[in-house]
């Protein structure tokens, strides 16, 4: 039995995240489809929270013969993840509590790769954000391929407007919806309204505009987050 380690490097695992997708109606009609896979790859030596070694994914891949399995450890907070409302209140609702039907719908990206430090209140008025929209925050940190300790976050005045649209759900293109902010409450106001988290984002690729935003975590139980698929559909019809 051999227990072998591996290294790979943010370059060795870039792949093109833009798909073209023929669709074949039922009309005969052929529609051609975007995909945007807008998901971090995870491997050991990727970008993680504060650069923090103990939030490094593990993976021990032991060959027995020509039997190849792998262990993996992970925060699950690790890439591309949703937050539950657990993550930062002591009895707060666990990760199977976000219901499937409120991760696939229509999203909006948003233009905000002129904000810088933070994003504010002001910086989303400039949107026609509306009551029930899922909105993906694309800003400066898309285009980091380090962990940025001066990632751009979401500021409280910004979450508490949110919240008075009535938004469904928020994702920003940082391992973090928030940082420097004294007991976290640009994640508790969005929690305590029923409002999605998704952090991690890679959206370098992506245009401003509308979308069919596919976001499939694992089904976790018991846990405050979960690492998440995340894809983009443009131009999808049935
Ligand atoms: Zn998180």
């Amino acid at each position: 039995m051999e227990l072998k380690r591996f290294h790979w490097t943010a370059e060795s695992v870039t792949c093109q995240s833009e798909r073209t997708v023929q669709n074949h109606l039922s009309n005969g009609r052929v529609d051609q489809m975007k995909m945007y896979d807008v998901t971090g790859s995870i491997y050991e030596g990727m970008p993680v929270y504060n650069d923090n070694a103990e939030k490094q994914p593990r993976m021990d891949r032991q060959t027995n013969g020509y039997v190849t399995e792998t262990r993996l450890e992970l925060n699950v907070h690790t890439g591309t993840h949703i937050d539950a409302p657990l993550h930062m209140t002591n009895d707060g609702e666990t990760f199977e509590s976000i219901s499937m039907e409120k991760l696939v719908g229509r999203c909006k990206v948003l233009d905000l790769t002129d904000a810088e430090n933070h994003i504010s209140k002001t910086d989303l008025e400039k949107f026609e954000i509306q009551k029930d929209d899922f909105i993906l925050l694309k800003t400066k940190n898309s285009f980091d391929v380090n962990f940025n300790f001066d990632f751009i976050f979401l500021a409280e005045d910004g979450a508490n407007y949110l919240v008075e649209i009535g938004i469904q759900g928020v994702g920003i293109d940082s391992l973090g919806i928030e940082r420097s902010q004294e007991g976290h409450p640009t994640h508790k106001t969005l929690f305590s309204n029923g409002i999605i988290i998704v952090e991690g984002l890679q959206l370098k690729e992506v245009e401003t505009g509308e979308y069919f935003l596919v976001a499939a975590p694992l089904k976790l139980i018991g846990t405050e987050a979960s690492p998440a698929r995340v894809l983009l559909f443009e131009g999808l019809s049935f």
